[in-house]
């Protein structure tokens, strides 16, 4: 289920980006007008219609995109995947609050893409195998999630939206909190707007203000910082897919993070009741959990056992990537399998004897 979730992905997400490079990077009218090079704000009114309808296509695509994406690998693996996921998958689309709450953050969320594309701080170049472009749509979409995960979440996120639990501070992230173990994709986006500012756009802005700093005291002159819209993109995905019903979801594009950091495992257990976190001794704050990497903390085996109880589901992630480079003796073992693998499991002082876990 794993690999076959990860080739889906990633030939699904291909075929997204290529299609939206092919509409807007390459030599066409929308590319004339409104990205190439992005004179918007000086022109016409009819210039910023276009912007506002290409961003807010381009952003429909990923989205709904994303949706789809939900519907066809939850069912596909429904055996699997989480019953109450599932149930919630079955009602989302007639569920009201979920309706309110996507529609008031599409509200800011148009109105930065729109904005950011008039200032010209987000943009589009025809996207190419080369440097350039690994460098502004892949390196900077990391660069983005370092500083969100270091910046917002390790602070704003943890000491702020959940450290006071007194309102308005907790009030605003306890929207996103509504929906709890049958957390999927679609309930990522309900957001109020001033989470959406501190949990999505932190990154966004911080990148910009660093290469205002960077390149105008390298120049001598003011330079406008740019981010590609297609690593925007990569960050609206990774923060849908960090909720997805699937756990092998794709989410950093990148399959050594992605089999180093279980990151939508972590996620979803951060949306489980704050009284079970407690009762747990874990709060899953940052969406990167970096003691995945860290193969001697058993974060990474505590985790998927914590998620399999949680959901009732018997999701297996293997070893973890030091462990197997290091252990010449750990036996790998193909996903779905009649055997059974038992693990100890060192969490700080307390070991968890004998996880077992069918694979
Ligand atoms: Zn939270
Ligand atoms: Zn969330």
């Amino acid at each position: 289920m794993r690999y076959a979730t990860w080739c889906f992905d990633y030939v699904y997400f291909w075929w997204v980006y290529y299609s939206l490079d092919m509409f807007i990077g390459h030599d066409n009218w929308f590319k004339q007008e409104a990205f190439l090079p992005v004179h918007v704000a000086t022109d016409s009114f009819g210039d910023i219609l276009i912007a506002l309808i290409l961003v807010v296509s381009a952003f429909t695509v990923v989205f709904n995109g994303l949706i789809v994406r939900e519907y066809i690998l939850c069912f596909i693996f429904q055996d699997k995947v989480a019953k109450i996921k599932i149930e919630k998958l079955k009602h989302v689309l007639t569920d009201m609050t979920l309706a309110y709450w996507v529609t008031l953050t599409l509200i800011p969320g148009m109105t930065f893409f729109t904005l950011g594309t008039i200032l010209e701080v987000l943009y589009w170049d025809e996207i190419l195998l080369d440097w350039n472009s690994y460098y502004s749509v892949v390196v900077e979409y990391h660069l983005m999630l370092l500083l969100k995960d270091f910046i917002s979440f390790r602070f704003i996120h943890a000491y702020v939206m959940h450290g006071f639990n007194k309102p308005p501070l907790n009030l605003w992230h306890q929207v996103h909190h509504t929906y709890k173990e049958e957390t999927i994709t679609p309930t990522a986006a309900v957001m109020h707007p001033v989470d959406l500012f501190f949990e999505t756009f932190v990154g966004c802005f911080t990148l910009l203000f660093l290469k205002f700093c960077v390149l105008s005291a390298y120049h001598g002159h003011v330079v406008t910082p740019q981010v590609h819209f297609a690593a925007f993109l990569f960050m609206l995905t990774t923060d849908l897919n960090l909720h997805s019903g699937n756990p092998y979801s794709v989410i950093y594009f990148n399959p050594i993070f992605d089999w180093v950091f279980l990151s939508n495992l972590a996620h979803n257990l951060h949306h489980i009741p704050l009284a079970k976190r407690k009762e747990f001794g874990v709060m899953w704050d940052t969406p990167i959990p970096w003691r995945h990497a860290n193969p001697w903390s058993g974060s990474r085996a505590r985790d998927v056992r914590l998620y399999n109880e949680v959901f009732g589901t018997n999701f297996n992630f293997e070893d973890d990537p030091v462990s197997c480079l290091f252990k010449s003796t750990t036996k790998h073992k193909a996903e779905e399998g009649p055997e059974s693998n038992q693990q100890k499991i060192q969490v700080g002082k307390e070991e968890v004897n004998a996880v077992k876990l069918e694979i």
